[in-house]
């Protein structure tokens, strides 16, 4: 049986790949190049699930979808579903984190705490809908440091470091990231998922 893949990004098409593989070998992960919807959810869930019901529609075959961002806890969860344009709507990372560590210079650690967190959605074209999220907590640095992943990488600080030996999600290897990240814990509830197809 073929699942299709809501996104234009082949990373994550190889990646959601190797995470059904594992599972339920049977299933083939193939991508998606119909519409785009607009995503005009105010949630992450709601946004995978617009995506997810796009593609289900437009092909006929079950299909999965995620949207995922960083929330800080200060700023009331933003930059959630506006992550990816938080400074604007040329998406630019490096903006993006810039105008995060501007807005919070005043803020003393203990009030830094943020999560990434990515949300997963699987609709089958009877319309039967799911949504799982994987949750990654931690806390803003004060200036950007690591040279690898993506995004808002450089200035967010996993908890569960050691003191003194912290490190921003992009100074860990990739292994390191991929094995603890929100994405990896929302993969790990949404397997199951898989079951019910
Ligand atoms: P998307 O909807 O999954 O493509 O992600 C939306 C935005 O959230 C990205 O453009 C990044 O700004 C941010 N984001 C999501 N996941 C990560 C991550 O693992 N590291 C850094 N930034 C992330």
């Amino acid at each position: 049986m073929k699942v299709v893949l809501a996104t234009h990004n082949p990373h994550k098409v190889s990646e959601f790949q190797q995470i059904v593989a594992m599972t339920r070998p049977d299933l083939e992960v193939v991508g998606y190049d119909g519409p785009e919807p607009v995503e005009d959810g105010v949630t992450f869930a709601e946004n995978a699930l617009i995506k997810a019901r796009a593609a289900a529609a437009h092909t006929g075959l079950p299909a999965m979808a995620d949207d995922s961002g960083i929330c800080v806890d200060v700023l009331g969860g933003s930059p959630g579903i506006f992550s990816a344009y938080w400074a604007g709507q040329k998406k630019d990372a490096t903006a993006n984190l810039e105008l995060l560590l501007d807005q919070l210079a005043d803020i003393a650690d203990p009030h830094r705490t943020a999560q990434f967190v990515s949300t997963i959605a699987l609709v089958t074209p009877a319309g039967v809908e799911q949504t799982v999220e994987g949750v990654w907590p931690g806390r803003l640095a004060h200036s950007a440091a690591g040279a690898g992943g993506f995004g808002y990488d450089p200035i967010f600080i996993p908890d569960g470091q050691a003191e003194g030996a912290e490190r921003t999600t992009a100074e860990l290897s990739s292994e390191e990231k991929q094995s603890q990240s929100h994405r990896a814990r929302a993969f790990e509830v949404f397997v199951p998922l898989l079951k019910t197809l």
